[in-house]
């Protein structure tokens, strides 16, 4: 059994390498994460190996929202439209405390991408296809109702609009949710792990891999019947390596968000809207920010580090501002933002925001199985046809069965909240709780919101702590983090565990010495190592805040 904790790394490596396991999953994205879960709740040894942190890459990076993609319907893509449609609802109901139903406003303006009857048939179809039913389906409002709605929406050019069901989460904390799932079914996962090369038998098949760990810089050799490639945008690295790259490549587009404080932009719920170059983006209120975006331009820049410049930040500002002209937001609004890069298939002739997101498997000659495209809101279906097609290699090559899909039915995390009705409950209860040492509504919110019944757990460590104040709380935070969720950076925590540094950038300023003092003590650190901690911690800080002109493929 395998261990996510943060101080068991040294027997985790060992475990790794002295044993073959039949699937090895490269990238630890949704999709990876999706993978491992789904082959070891079918009974498959499954070894997951990260290069950076769980959800480094685009998983931590998205709009965050798991949608039936109304954009596709817009482009036709029926198909993609009905599977991811119906697959929200079963991730909804997997995490219902992570997976919440938001309402979508889409204006109707003049001169903008969809007259009034379009969007009533295609918000009806789009209802169809995804399976919507009861209250959530798509009402059509008159122009009075929508600014009743939405009251900072320009009056001038409204002429009504469409309400509709999505779903919002938090996309890295549904990816350590996965692995964390897929640990407790056998699987060995491990962050800051990269693979570098394949290692192949005498008839040239791939039997593992020859890995790294970044702490330390050891090689690790893990031997596997079958490895999958689930490295995002990475993808195309690791098909080189294998020497199978050839017509069929990625294509990166990078995608940027920005975040105000929801005081300066006070919208009562998501709404996607038109800009004036035919795009559509999304501005959603969370908690105590409200965050826009994206974009979706050409990017062949650095991969590790795709950036905000300010063109990105102007170009959103702008669209806004157009649609909200009381609201006037200007650069200094601005307090954090963050950027990622969608690994699409290359199609001829297409655009970024032309081409589709449907996901594809590539099978090397050398037994490489490579997994691309697609979008969060089908990443279990995506793992489940990655071990569909693993199951039935594994079976031939080894004569071993394995039970089919299990990961419609395995609840993300366990505990009582198998509904929206449960979790209010669960959320009321902790807000209860919190109030006693004088927390406000938004702790219990943002706590549940990101660890569902896990927020037990947190509340149990704060109140053992002794320190009952809000530094107290990040710190059981924090340990849970560390003791659970395999936290090895400050970086880790303030990104991808808890979301700080893009919904709370400020709470960053404040607790990142109490934090970094803490993983010290916790982890061993020398003084040195925490102050490099605190200076990493910083740059990001100064990453996802200061806007640079020049082209960042440049930087
Ligand atoms: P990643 O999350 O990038 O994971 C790949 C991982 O592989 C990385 O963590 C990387 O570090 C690791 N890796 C790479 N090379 C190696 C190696 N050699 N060794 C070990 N590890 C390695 N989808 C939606 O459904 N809803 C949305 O709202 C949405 N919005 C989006 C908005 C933007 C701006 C973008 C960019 C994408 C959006 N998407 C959305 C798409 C979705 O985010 C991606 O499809 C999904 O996150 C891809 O996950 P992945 O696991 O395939 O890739």
């Amino acid at each position: 059994m395998g261990t996510l904790s943060a101080t068991q790394r040294p027997a985790l490596l060992q475990q790794l390498s002295s044993q073959p396991v039949d699937l090895l999953v490269i990238g630890g994205g949704a999709t990876g994460a999706g993978i491992a879960l789904d082959a070891a709740s079918r009974g498959m040894s499954v070894a997951l190996l990260e290069k950076n942190d769980f959800a480094f890459g685009t998983s931590s990076r998205s709009t965050k929202l798991i949608h039936g993609g109304l954009r596709y319907l817009k482009q036709l893509d029926i198909k993609v439209v009905h599977e991811v449609g119906q697959e929200r609802a079963t991730v909804h109901r997997l995490a219902p405390h992570l997976v919440v139903s938001e309402a979508m406003l889409l204006p109707l303006i003049q001169g903008g991408s969809y007259g009034k009857w379009a969007t009533s048939f295609g918000l009806w179809m789009y209802d169809l296809l995804a399976g919507v039913s009861g209250s959530d389906r798509r009402k059509m409002l008159s122009r009075a109702a929508t600014r009743q709605r939405e009251p900072l929406l320009r009056e001038d050019l409204l002429l009504g609009s469409g309400r509709y069901a999505e779903y919002r989460t938090d996309d890295a904390r549904l990816t350590i949710e996965n692995v964390k799932k897929a640990v407790e079914h056998g699987a060995l996962a491990a962050n800051y792990v990269k693979v570098n090369h394949f290692t192949y038998d005498a008839q040239g098949q791939i039997n593992g891999v020859e890995a790294e760990d970044l702490f330390g810089g050891n090689a690790l050799r893990v031997a596997a019947r079958l490895v999958v490639n689930a490295a995002g945008p990475w993808v195309d690295e690791l098909r080189k390596e294998n020497q199978s790259l050839d017509n069929k490549r990625l294509f990166l587009s990078k995608g940027v968000h920005i975040v105000v404080p929801h005081e300066r932009f006070p919208i009562q719920q998501s709404v996607y809207f038109d800009v004036a170059d035919g795009r559509m983006i999304f501005a959603i209120p969370r908690g105590k920010i409200t965050y826009i975006g994206t974009t979706d331009t050409e990017y062949s820049g650095n991969k590790e580090r795709p950036r905000t410049n300010l063109e990105d930040v102007l170009y959103l500002l702008n669209a806004t501002n157009y649609l909200f002209p009381s609201v006037k937001l200007t650069l200094e609004d601005v307090e954090s933002s963050w950027a990622g890069l969608r690994p699409l298939i290359y199609e001829e002739g297409k655009s970024a925001s032309e081409i589709s997101r449907k996901d594809e498997i590539f099978v090397s000659r050398s037994g490489l199985v490579s997994i691309a495209g697609g979008k969060l809101t089908g990443y279990r279906k995506m793992a489940e046809k990655v071990v569909n097609f693993a199951a039935k290699r594994l079976q031939a090559a080894t004569g071993k069965r394995f039970k089919p899909c299990q990961t419609r039915s395995i609840p993300l995390v366990d505990g009582q909240l198998t509904s929206a009705q449960a979790v209010a409950v669960y959320r009321s209860n902790l807000q209860a709780e919190l109030a006693k040492f004088n927390f406000d509504e938004y702790n219990a919110s943002n706590l549940v919101h990101l660890y569902g019944a896990q927020s037990g757990e947190i509340l149990q460590r704060f109140q053992q702590g002794g320190d009952w104040s809000e530094t107290g709380l990040v710190l059981a935070e924090l340990d849970f983090c560390l003791e659970n969720e395999m936290v090895h950076k400050a970086v880790d925590f303030f990104i991808r565990r808890s979301g700080r540094l893009y919904f709370d950038v400020h709470s960053v300023k404040k607790y990142a010495p109490a934090a970094i003092e803490h993983m010290a003590a916790r982890l061993g650190w020398s003084e040195q190592h925490a102050r490099e901690e605190l200076s990493l911690l910083w740059q990001e800080l100064e990453w996802v805040t200061n806007f640079p002109t020049e082209p960042v493929s440049a930087i």
